[in-house]
């Protein structure tokens, strides 16, 4: 067995690989960029090496340094982890070259399986089922698109060298065909440096099924069963699982055995995936399930199968490099329960999904579940790589239970000031199309309406704020509008200011969330949501017997992008007055009740410190 190990990789996957590493009692060697100086795997490696500024392209993708790193620490072999350098077949080489052990596929077959179009002639060499289309030589835009003719809309048009999600163009007609192969061969040669394209048939009610398979250098070639990953938006995974719902045993032997022909075809050693897609309409058929592409490295949604076969995939990693035969015989894996994952990303679904990067004030996963994080509280997520905060993995019974542990675990997270899909992620899980199992990878984008958060909070986020505000105040969020009191003596109504906006809110004992102050701030989690409270916006109100003078002040410095009142005019309760623009996020302040508009003080263009009285409302009388 190894006895140190180099990591070149970062994040949580450099994170997870040194927990085994350590489990194992392997001396673990971490490398760093500039903005990584802090980073979770630099304090977790026994040993850290400074390899360049942030940018990737100055540090991680050096191979060179790399390899210099673990020759000066005398560590004797290197792990790639996913992305950067794991499917780089010359790396591979120089690390062998270099008197290192490679713990990632060989450099014969990582170019066997590199470019989508030579892998698919040689799984049909192998006699796999591939999906059907175009991948000669001849790149003439008329001559592709005389093929996409033939095979029919829509069509599929992949960069060769393609990965990640990039270089893909679905399209939907001839007539459109010329223009969105333009468009992919533009992103293919600015993304891979290689605008050579392949066509094909767009799989109807697509699902992504994809096939762990482990090899050794002892020449054998076993499968750890299949993930389903059809929880996809523009073509990035965001949930997965294993097994694949609606699995039966003959398609899963039809296509755990195609994908072990696949490994054994090019000769495969260590982690390996093996891609498919199938059509399910009609559920999964054994004649509809083809190969697209495989990926020859340990996958980011590892831990399903971790979950489900019992097995560490890592470990099995490890042992294989350093020459043991896989821990496992076929006959000896199993399935056990069913597994989830989903992917945190520090994202805004609200605002179109844009990277949210910043400081991680506040960050607070589920204690429950499996976490592989690379980040902590106090860290922060940089703008130079991925924006994944976290996995979380839940493991259960059933499928059902699964997806009740992921919701739940989904709607436990706290992140602040960064924004975070949890919300999104937690209504994924809970949808009831997905629970049911019915999965494509349409999925997303058809239930974008519904599984996207609003920017203005709904009922349930104001009673929320109310309620907790109500029990722990923290600061001056709220105000108690004494002539609105309800009857009932445990409920309360209330002025509470949600992100950015005054609302009147009832308060109830059963109101789910809780306010923290974070950074100086109270923030609401609520369903994986985070909503800034800001003071209190309705100042006088009780005072002058009433809330009669509303008056809305800015929660935060910003500019006021565009104001829809004027003075004087008669407004109701919850009609947009203006719209400030803070913390690069657009609020829209609303009337707190039915009023009329005095004292307007601002313009579009404005600019307002915290605080600021913008407009005031006054109550109609009665
Ligand atoms: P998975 O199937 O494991 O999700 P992905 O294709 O989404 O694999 O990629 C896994 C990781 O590798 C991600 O961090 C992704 O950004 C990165 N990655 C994959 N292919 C490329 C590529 N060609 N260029 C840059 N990054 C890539
Ligand atoms: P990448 O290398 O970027 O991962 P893939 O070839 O694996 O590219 O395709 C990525 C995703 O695109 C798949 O997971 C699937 O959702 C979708 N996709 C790929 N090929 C097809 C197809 N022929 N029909 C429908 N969807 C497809
Ligand atoms: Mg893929």
């Amino acid at each position: 067995m190894i006895r140190s190990l180099l990591i070149a990789n970062r994040g949580e996957i450099a994170c997870r690989i040194i927990k085994t590493a350590r489990k194992l009692g392997v001396r673990t060697v971490a490398v760093y960029s500039d903005a990584d100086a802090q980073a979770l795997h630099v304090r977790m490696a026994d040993e850290a090496v400074h390899i360049g500024p942030s940018p990737a392209r100055e540090s991680y993708l050096l191979g060179d340094r790399i390899i210099a790193a673990a020759k000066a620490t005398g560590a004797e072999a290197i792990h790639p982890g996913y992305g950067f350098l794991s499917e780089n077949a010359d790396f591979a080489e120089a690390v062998v070259a270099a008197g290192l052990v490679w713990v990632g596929a060989p450099a014969s077959s990582i170019r066997a399986m590199g470019l989508k179009d030579s892998a698919k002639a040689l799984m049909i060499a192998a006699g796999v089922p591939v999906t059907p289309g175009y991948m000669g030589e001849n790149q003439d835009p008329e001559h592709l698109k005389s093929q996409a003719d033939a095979i029919g809309y829509p069509v599929l048009v992949k960069a060769v060298a393609g990965g990640g999600g990039k270089g893909m163009r679905k399209v939907e007609a001839s007539a459109d065909f010329i223009d969105m192969l333009a468009s992919c061969q533009r992103e293919a040669a600015a993304s891979f440096g290689d605008d050579r394209v392949l066509i094909e048939k767009y799989i109807l009610s697509p699902r992504h099924i994809e096939v762990q398979v482990f090899g050794d250098t002892h020449g054998e070639v076993v499968h750890l069963f299949e993930r389903d990953c059809s929880l996809q938006r523009r073509h990035q995974k965001v949930i997965e699982e294993a097994p694949a719902p609606g699995m039966t045993p003959e398609v899963r032997e039809a296509v755990c055995s195609a994908a072990v022909k696949a490994a054994k075809a090019v000769d495969y050693v260590g982690a390996g995936t093996i891609e498919f897609i199938a059509d399910g309409t009609e559920g999964l058929r054994a004649d509809r399930i083809w190969f697209m592409e495989m990926n020859t490295r340990l996958q980011v949604e590892h831990p399903v199968t971790e979950a489900i076969t019992g097995q560490d995939l890592v470990e099995w990693q490890l042992r294989v490099a350093s020459g043991e035969p896989l821990p496992k015989r076929q006959d000896e894996l199993a399935i056990d329960g069913w597994a989830m994952e989903a992917r945190l990303y520090a994202e805004n679904p609200t605002a179109g999904f844009l990277p949210s990067t910043g400081p991680l004030d506040r960050l607070r996963l589920p204690d429950d579940v499996r976490i592989d994080t690379g980040v902590y509280e106090g860290g922060e997520v940089t703008p130079f790589y991925d924006p994944m905060i976290a996995k979380l993995i839940v493991h259960a019974p059933t499928r059902e239970a699964a997806a009740a542990k992921l919701a739940a675990a989904c709607a436990q997270v706290e992140v602040w000031p960064v924004r975070t899909n949890a919300a999104f992620l937690t209504r994924a899980a809970a949808d009831a199309d997905f629970v049911a199992g019915r999965v494509d990878t349409g999925f997303i984008e058809r239930g974008l309406d519904v599984l996207v958060p609003t920017a203005e909070p709904s009922d349930a986020v104001k009673t929320a704020a109310a309620s907790a505000l109500i029990k722990a105040p923290t600061g001056a969020a709220w105000t108690d509008l004494t002539g609105f009191r309800a009857n009932a003596p445990t409920q309360r109504r209330v002025a509470v200011s949600v992100a950015g906006s005054v609302h009147l809110a009832e308060t109830s004992a059963t109101a789910g969330g809780h306010v923290a102050s974070v950074a100086g701030r109270d923030i609401l989690f609520l369903d994986g949501e985070a909503w800034p409270l800001g003071p209190g916006r309705v100042d006088g109100a009780g005072g002058g017997g009433g809330a009669s003078d509303g008056a809305i002040l800015s929660p935060m410095p910003g500019k006021v992008i565009s104001v829809d009142v004027e003075d004087g005019q008669a407004v109701v309760r919850g009609q947009k007055l203006l719209t400030l623009e803070a913390m690069k996020m657009e609020h829209g302040m609303v009337a707190p009740f039915d009023g009329t508009v005095t004292a307007l003080s601002v313009a579009a263009g404005s600019q307002v410190a915290e605080g600021a009285v913008l407009v005031r409302i006054e109550a109609d009388a009665g």
